[in-house]
């Protein structure tokens, strides 16, 4: 029996069946949740013959980040991002670093109203909020209603999701949000996502990346963890890569990202660097302009380079932008070539950005 504070609210996304239960549209899981039960993520669940999102107002984890660390190079570089997640995740990855925030199906969290998650974020000067650490499309209503509140006070709102999404949370995105970075993990191959995800296939993130350019504004980066020996494979990439080259264009940053070994993955080990640049290298062959190395800091593969005459116009080390050579317009210094970023740091940091 569920406790009156922990019900929540009434959620949006969810449909009637004939049946008579509820079916869930916030994830491409699309559970149908009888009364009284939840649905694979923990937290939203039908009581009295309404879907109610249980997590809402109830803040497990937020901190202060840097975008880059998201990872997001090419929307507001240099911004400082308040970042909080709620219990729950719709996918079951058995490596995740967040396992303790996303596996956990307790409902708990510091009750945060959207009006005090923004205060928040202005005192302690953010420029942005991210919904991240766990799958925010499964919050998706609190995450609206925070988002709004934001853009009152001119700050700006980051998804960090598994694209695990549906036309009606990417509908509902475009009432608040301004960013998204979409995780790829082992390129979405699907014997992969099978055994290490829980999910039976990756279909549904191409086709939320086709939902969001079609249907939205939202600036779009990707991601791709890369999971040695079952997780790397280079024609999954080529076929992820042709994708982003075909469907989003040239210009869609990727960003190839080490693993680290976690949760119930300890005996992997560390993406070797060879294998990351193996990727980035199919990147650019295929054509995109902006391919990265994550998770790698000092790595030359950090730093963005212009796809004309080969400058760095931005020195990267970790999250850190140490030099910025670009123009007023973010265009090349040295040829003039437009860079598509959105923004300009204000500030450098010199200071932190030593390459050791
Ligand atoms: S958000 Fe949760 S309840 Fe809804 S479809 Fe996804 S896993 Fe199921
Ligand atoms: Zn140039």
């Amino acid at each position: 029996m569920l406790r009156n504070d922990v019900l929540g609210k009434e959620a949006t996304l969810y449909t009637r069946l004939p049946s008579g239960r509820l079916r869930c549209t916030a994830c491409a899981r699309f559970c149908e949740i009888p009364e009284g039960k939840v649905g694979l993520c923990g937290i939203r669940g039908v009581v009295d013959s309404k879907l109610r999102l249980f997590v809402y107002g109830k803040v497990i984890a937020g901190h202060i980040d840097p975008i880059e660390k998201k990872p997001v190079t090419h929307y507001r570089p240099g911004s400082s991002i308040f970042s909080i997640a709620t219990t729950g995740c719709n996918w079951l990855c058995k490596y995740c670093q967040n396992y303790d925030i996303s596996q956990r199906r307790k409902i708990e969290g510091t009750e945060m109203t959207p009006e005090q998650v923004v205060d928040t974020a202005v005192n302690y000067g953010a420029d942005g909020i991210a919904y991240t650490y766990n799958e925010p499309s499964i919050f998706i209503e609190f995450a609206r209603d925070c988002g709004i509140e934001a853009h009152k006070k001119g700050i700006f709102n980051i998804f960090v999701s598994n694209g695990y999404d549906t036309i009606e949370s990417v509908n509902m995105m475009k009432d608040f949000l301004d960013c998204i970075t979409i995780d790829f993990k082992g390129s979405g191959k699907q014997e992969f996502v099978r055994q290490f995800i829980g999910i039976p296939n990756a279909d549904p993130i191409f086709q939320t990346l086709k939902n969001i350019r079609d249907k939205t504004t939202i600036h779009t980066e990707v991601t791709d963890l890369i999971v040695p020996e079952v997780g790397d494979d280079l024609d999954a990439a080529r076929k992820l890569c042709r994708f982003i080259y075909d469907e989003l264009g040239p210009d869609t940053p990727i960003h190839f990202l080490r693993f680290h070994p976690d949760y119930k993955m300890m005996e992997f080990s560390n993406t070797p660097i060879e294998t990351l640049e193996k990727h980035h290298s199919i990147a650019k062959e295929i054509g995109l302009k902006y391919a990265y190395v994550g998770n790698v800091p000092g790595h030359a593969l950090e730093h963005t380079y212009c796809p004309e005459c080969k400058n760095i116009v931005i020195e990267r080390y970790g999250f850190s932008i140490g030099s910025w050579n670009l123009d007023a317009n973010n265009c090349c210094n040295r040829c003039g070539y437009p860079i598509p970023i959105i923004g300009k740091p204000n500030k450098i940091h010199k200071n932190r950005f030593q390459i050791v």
